[in-house]
């Protein structure tokens, strides 16, 4: 993309929020304010948002996780018959239609997931079922730190469905090495803690907390490398304290506050057993269905790699190649954008995947500048076209973190592989 037409927005003052994260958000151009606890994301937001979206998928189809669809706007039925018209309380956005009847903006689908199966799902050998989505959650939380809590948010919510506890424990563990799998591919530090089921309900479920100064629950994590463990302030033990022995391995706790960036739940039976879901075995008996719920929140996800990762001079991406979720892979930096150089930096992009790459084609900017704005961005390689080019010909790469080499023309390419 030609810098002039990708439309970046970026700014060098500061707009004074309270989270460091955040903050970059809005100055790197990703993301607008629509009131409290409501956001939208701009040109180069939204390539960041797919491409986390995008990664996501990848691990879910990995495990052989089927896309649904299910409506945003609920009827108040399913939530009766679940209980949890009541139990969400004011945390649900309820509004009526024009008929006078009570609907809601889901804040969860289970009930949508299982209103969407029964009828359908009638023997043991239609089970198991392993579904997700990818869309909007509501709920009218009080809105806190920027994208960390939002009344409206993206999640990628999944869903499994069982005939026996053997089944459910199998998709149950399949999805958590999906997840270590993914977070560990973004670059993401995280640990996994034992979580109250609350409103959810259910019979056990585990968090996947990121640890970040600036979050929101208290967490208490191993320092061991190799070792995942974290107790937070949801989990159900509280014999835990900062001088405590880790109990999965021996090693030392340390204290902090962390962001939930995942949670998965055994839900058992708890919601065929109110909603009427359920399966003929081969015995001839009725059996309910057990579920499972996995969900990820993006906005939240998103948040964190910034928080984890950036810099003084902006955001910065981990991840290696692909992995990567930069909103371009390099930028093509002229010294100046005229003349012969102008020549030079233009050819190289018709040689570049032009959707990885920025070219700085804005004659008015000086290099200074563009190094800024490429770093705010976090764009992990900029090719520079400047003096040595002009005296030897050839080309300077610098990663996000300072590294330099010089690299011939026909090596460009590998940068996209
Ligand atoms: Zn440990």
């Amino acid at each position: 993309m030609r810098r002039s037409e990708a439309k970046l927005f970026t700014r060098r003052e500061p707009t004074g929020h309270e989270s460091r994260a955040v903050e970059l958000c809005f100055r790197a151009g990703l993301i607008r304010q629509f009131g409290s606890g409501l956001y939208g994301f701009t040109l180069t937001g939204e390539r960041l948002r797919q491409a986390l979206i995008d990664r996501i998928e990848n691990e879910m189809r990995e495990v052989g996780a089927q896309r649904i669809r299910l409506p945003q706007l609920n009827y108040r039925g399913i939530w009766d018959e679940s209980g949890r018209w009541e139990s969400f309380g004011d945390e649900m956005f309820t509004l009526e239609n024009r008929d006078g009847q009570q609907m809601c903006l889901a804040p969860s689908h289970e009930e949508g997931v299982v209103h969407l199966f029964e009828g359908l799902v009638r023997s043991y050998e239609d089970l198991p079922i392993l579904c997700y989505q990818v869309g909007p959650k509501h709920r009218d939380d009080h809105a806190r730190l920027g994208l960390l809590r939002t009344k409206e948010f993206t999640m990628k919510d999944a869903y499994s469905l069982h005939a026996s506890e053997e089944s459910l424990a199998e998709s149950y563990q399949a999805i958590k090495d999906a997840y270590i799998r993914l977070f560990e591919r973004l670059g993401i530090e995280f640990v996994i803690s034992d979580a109250d089921n609350s409103v959810m309900g259910g019979s056990a479920s585990e968090e996947f907390v990121a640890p970040v100064e600036t979050g929101t629950v208290k967490l208490l994590s191993c320092t061991e490398p190799d070792c995942r463990f974290g107790d937070t302030a949801d989990s159900p033990r509280d014999d835990l304290t900062e001088k405590s022995p880790c109990p999965a391995c021996g090693g030392e706790l340390r204290g902090g506050q962390g962001i939930e960036i995942a949670h998965i739940f055994k839900l058992g039976t708890r919601y065929a057993e109110s909603m009427g879901l359920s399966v003929d075995m081969a015995d001839g008996s009725q059996q309910n269905v057990l579920m499972g719920s996995y969900g990820i929140g993006i906005e939240r996800l998103l948040h964190t790699i910034v928080a984890q990762h950036a810099d003084d001079d902006g955001c910065r991406w981990p991840g290696e190649g692909s992995d990567s979720i930069a909103p371009y892979t390099l930028s093509i930096v002229p010294l100046e954008y005229d003349d012969e150089l102008a020549a030079v930096a233009d050819a190289l992009y018709e040689e570049c995947d032009k959707a990885e790459t920025l070219l700085f084609d804005d004659p008015e900017k000086n290099i200074g500048e563009r190094f800024a704005e490429s770093d705010l961005l976090g764009i992990p390689y900029k090719l520079v076209i400047g003096n040595t080019f002009r005296e030897t010909g050839e080309l300077e790469l610098e990663t996000r973190d300072g590294e330099t080499e010089y690299i011939r023309r026909s090596e460009i390419q590998q940068l996209f592989d």
